[in-house]
């Protein structure tokens, strides 16, 4: 009998969701059943299929968001903009399709017509986390859709019901129900997937250490696309600046947006001696006034919940365990609600501690670390085995310039957040953080291969050299006896 499963709201404990782990191999079996019809379908049907889908979720926005809001612990207010994420990517991604992978004819008087054009992988299974759990797998999945390819859909299993819901809303707008199917289930089944001989591609947004192990047990199978999108351990650094309050501000975003549950999350705030004094109490100051609350408080929060208790705990507890080695604390970061996993904002310095973990710290916890100067600020930011963004606030053109080359990073920005990048743009890191396959404007690429071809409408051809006349000897060159 499947194993039983159960969602509950962070911000209250009550049980959202039950279902069931679900059948890897049915689910399989359904999709390979489905994957001719639908890479046979014209590509003009497939993005008709997405924008019905775009209306379904404009439709269903409002409960949508509350599902969001209710299984993630994250604000009203910033469910909705999920959602909203949610349906711009139908747009995006017909765009991205045309221009990345759609079909070029190129006229070539020798060679008849040359084509490019883009077949679909065929079964693509989808992973997904759970800070953002309708926008990030429908970021693979609406892409790998226009390419012709079918979808398995895992949730994070700490968001099944926002899962289903996204599921729902695709076959509400009458993609076939074998063509997007949404299985239940932890990384046990995520593993299943993985391992499956039938799927083509594996495409995964989660932490470094399961995309890592994803990657290893596919590397012996270069047949299969697999894009990873991971986490980071991202800074940013401080230069002086006239606008200290809105550097405070674009710093607070960065680091506590969604409690700090987010791949692009400030983790390190780098500050050159001169400008310490001025940054650190302005980002304090505003940090200690940042709303915690449930999702539906009014007024609304800045900040909800982080994702269950356990993630509480390993917060609290790599918090501690800095401050065993060295860090100081700066705000100290508070569990409000006994029992719930409620954080306040927390800030440390870690300038003293020799070797800093470079780890993630998926929460409301920012590292401060105090240099020199702009050259060794740079290197610290560079002292990551990740490599998703990075932000320079403060400073002079050229010295965004310097940053921009130097910084390690998928991401690089100026005066504007390490969060919130535009899903009209690539989006994806180096080292730790993703194998070269970016997501978002990118992620057609991974959803279809070029096939070229020179097509002409009748044989035409002929041997110009080595060739021996009919029923005689070989053809002398004219100058065979020079
Ligand atoms: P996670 O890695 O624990 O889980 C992600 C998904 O993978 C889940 O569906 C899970 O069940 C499955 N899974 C876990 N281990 C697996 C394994 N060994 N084999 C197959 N499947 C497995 O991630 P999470 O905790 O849900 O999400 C938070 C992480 O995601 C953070 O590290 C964050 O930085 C990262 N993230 C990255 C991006 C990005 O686009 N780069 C975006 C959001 C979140």
């Amino acid at each position: 009998m499947a194993e039983k499963m159960i969602s509950t709201e962070p911000a209250t404990g009550d049980q959202i969701w039950r279902g069931k782990v679900g059948s890897v191999d049915d689910a399989m079996e359904r999709a390979l059943a489905a994957k001719r019809g639908w890479a046979s379908e014209s590509v003009s049907k497939r993005m008709e299929f997405m924008r019905r889908f775009a209306n379904q979720v404009l439709k269903h926005s409002e409960p949508f968001a509350e599902l969001i809001a209710r299984e993630t612990g994250k604000p009203l207010w910033e469910a909705r903009t999920e959602v909203e994420a949610v349906k711009n990517k139908v747009e995006i991604s017909i765009k991205a399709y045309a221009e990345r992978t759609g079909q070029k004819k190129l006229d070539s008087a020798l060679q008849g017509s040359a084509a490019l054009r883009h077949k679909p992988h065929g079964v693509m299974a989808v992973l997904g986390p759970y800070n953002f759990p309708a926008h990030l797998p429908n970021g693979h999945i609406v892409p790998a859709l226009i390419a012709g390819n079918v979808v398995v859909f895992k949730p994070s299993e700490k968001t099944p019901a926002v899962g289903e819901f996204l599921t729902k809303l695709f076959h509400e707008a009458e993609v076939p129900e074998d063509v997007i199917q949404c299985v239940h289930g932890g990384a046990a089944t995520g593993k299943a997937l993985v391992g499956h001989p039938d799927i083509d591609g594996l495409l995964f947004t989660g932490s470094a250490q399961a995309g890592i192990a994803i990657n290893k047990k596919l590397a012996s199978n270069p047949a299969k696309i697999v894009a990873l999108e991971m986490g980071g351990n991202n800074p940013i650094v401080m230069l002086p600046t006239p606008k200290i309050e809105d550097a405070a501000v674009t710093i607070i975003q960065s680091a506590f947006t969604t409690a700090g549950q987010r791949c692009t999350a400030a983790r390190r705030l780098i500050v050159p001696d001169e400008i310490y004094d001025d940054i650190i109490p302005a980002v304090k100051s505003l940090s200690g006034r940042l709303l915690v609350d449930e999702p539906f408080a009014d007024p609304q929060p800045f900040m909800g919940t982080v994702i269950d208790n356990d993630a509480a705990d390993i917060l609290l507890q790599s918090r501690e365990a800095l401050l065993d080695h060295g860090a100081e604390d700066i705000l100290e970061m508070t569990r409000p609600k006994e029992g719930l996993p409620f954080l306040t904002p927390g800030i440390v310095e870690t300038t003293a501690i020799d070797e800093r973990p470079d780890v993630e710290l998926f929460g409301p916890l920012l590292q401060v670390i105090r240099v020199k100067d702009f050259d060794e600020a740079i290197v610290e930011a560079n002292n990551t085995r990740y490599g998703l963004s990075a932000s320079l606030i403060g400073g002079e053109p050229k010295d965004f310039e310097k940053f921009w080359s130097e910084a390690r990073a998928g991401i690089v920005n100026w005066n504007r957040p390490t969060n919130g990048a535009s899903s009209a743009a690539p989006f994806g890191g180096i080292g730790l953080s993703g194998n070269h396959r970016p997501a978002a404007y990118y992620a057609a690429d991974y959803c279809a291969y070029p096939v070229a071809s020179t097509e002409v409408d009748q044989p035409r051809a002929s041997i110009g050299v080595g060739l021996k006349d009919a029923n005689k000897g070989p053809r002398k060159s004219k100058d065979a006896h020079k």
